[in-house]
């Protein structure tokens, strides 16, 4: 569920109609609403009620410093992968011992920071990963918690690009290997091991793979134990799916992943962690944007819009559907007809939709696509020097701009012509 619905005919954001803030800040835009992330932060949380846990928001979904504030208010944690998301974090006032770093490529100056600054874990990947953290944190006389990524060499069951857990994939290490590799962290000098870090992949849509990923990471926690490695913390990752395409999809809720959770892992009395990023901001996010021309093709329409490949990547990297809805509410039962839904950018793939059946659309008509909360912002570019788009957010009957779109000039303002020029 989410706060876009249509009210007396306009597709409103909680309670602001989003041709007001059209009107206002200019197409294209990404618009956030605090009620959703509100609500889908909650229902994670309440998920693993009766159990020790902290939801690390995944952060890279979508860091605008308003809408980690939102969450942090909440008791979010953060999930950061960069040095660059790290410093969001504590610029949005997240407590260190409230972050966690993932990511496979770490490097001695983020290991630094994160130390300094304070950090829950690091959820380690590798070796040689955990060679350097051992000296960065005994150079600075530090102690670095840490979990270790491991590797179940399950099916996510998901695109290719976003599948993690397979033995063919870069994260973690093979879960085969564990035992070594803990009992070689243990004899590290300024390592401390808290627990077992697992995540195995993004837009996952049934529970199967959590459930085959949950059962070889409580069996991993025994081994270990006996062992001797004080395993206390399990770090399940993120992954959960949103359905994008609301006519056909229905992922697993929150509460039925939780159920899951303490079902294959509850009996251990470890703390759990979770790292959704997709769910928590995906379905609380649209990006509105304008249609600039209706051309009509041999055997088709284009809808050519303001909005392009480098505001919302995700339909050109991952295939990936988003419903596209007008803003002005269409009348009941009127004819739909099919388009093509393309950018202005000089690239093919460069579209949105083909074929997509719409009710008849004009010149400066206003469409939202849905579901673009998580990793569409945050992973646009200014291609064709278009500039970012700005992001929006509401909160209730209020919206305020939580990122300006830049001028050309500040665009050109970044380059540097060098002396010899
Ligand atoms: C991307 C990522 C997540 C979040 O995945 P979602 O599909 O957005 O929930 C969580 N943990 C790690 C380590 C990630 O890389």
């Amino acid at each position: 569920m989410d706060h876009f619905l249509y009210q007396n005919g306009q597709l409103c954001a909680e309670d602001v109609p989003v041709a007001e803030i059209a009107a206002e800040v200019g197409t294209p835009f990404y618009l956030y609403s605090t009620a959703t992330l509100t609500r889908h932060f909650r229902l994670f949380d309440e998920a693993l009620n009766g159990l020790d846990h902290l939801v690390c928001y995944a952060m890279k979904a979508a860091s605008n410093q308003a809408i980690l504030k939102t969450l942090a208010d909440l008791g979010a944690g953060m999930d950061v992968v960069s040095g660059g998301e790290y410093a969001r974090a504590i610029a949005a006032g997240v407590p260190g011992d409230r972050i966690v770093f993932s990511g496979v490529g770490k490097t001695r100056d983020e290991m630094q920071a994160a130390l300094a600054g304070g950090i829950r874990q690091f959820n380690v990947e590798s070796e040689p990963e955990m060679q350097l953290l051992s000296s960065v944190a005994t150079e600075m006389g530090k102690t670095a918690p840490i979990t270790i990524r491991v590797n179940p060499d399950v099916d996510a069951k998901t695109h290719a690009k976003i599948a993690t857990g397979k033995s063919e994939n870069k994260f973690g290490i093979p879960i085969s290997r564990a035992r070594d590799v803990y009992a070689m962290a243990a004899a590290l000098p300024g390592l401390h091991i808290i627990g077992i870090d697992v995540h195995i992949g993004s837009q996952i849509t049934e529970l199967e793979p959590y459930r085959q990923a949950y059962l070889k990471v409580a069996e991993l926690t025994d081994v270990l134990r006996a062992d001797g490695h004080d395993i206390r913390r399990l770090d399940l990752g993120g992954g959960l799916g949103i359905p994008y395409e609301r006519s056909n999809e229905a992922p697993p809720l929150p509460t039925e992943y939780g159920a899951l959770i303490k079902e294959t892992l509850g009996h251990l009395g470890c703390e759990i962690e979770i790292e959704p990023g997709r769910l928590v901001a995906g379905n609380a996010g649209i990006m509105v944007t304008k249609v600039i021309y209706v051309k009509s093709g041999e055997d088709r329409d284009f809808l050519i819009l303001d909005g392009a490949m480098n505001d919302l990547i995700r339909p050109a990297m991952y295939d990936a559907h988003h419903d596209i809805i007008p803003v002005a509410e269409p009348a009941a039962g009127i004819e739909q007809q099919p388009y093509d839904i393309v950018g202005p950018v000089c690239e093919s793939g460069d579209t949105f939709a083909k074929k997509r059946m719409m009710p008849p659309l004009s010149a400066g008509d206003l469409v939202a696509f849905r579901s673009a909360g998580a990793y569409g912002a945050v992973m646009s570019s200014e291609y064709n020097t278009r500039p970012l788009i700005p992001e929006v957010l509401v909160h209730e009957h209020q919206f305020a701009v939580i990122r300006a779109r830049p001028t050309f000039e500040d665009m050109i303002k970044r380059d540097t012509i060098p002396h010899w020029l």
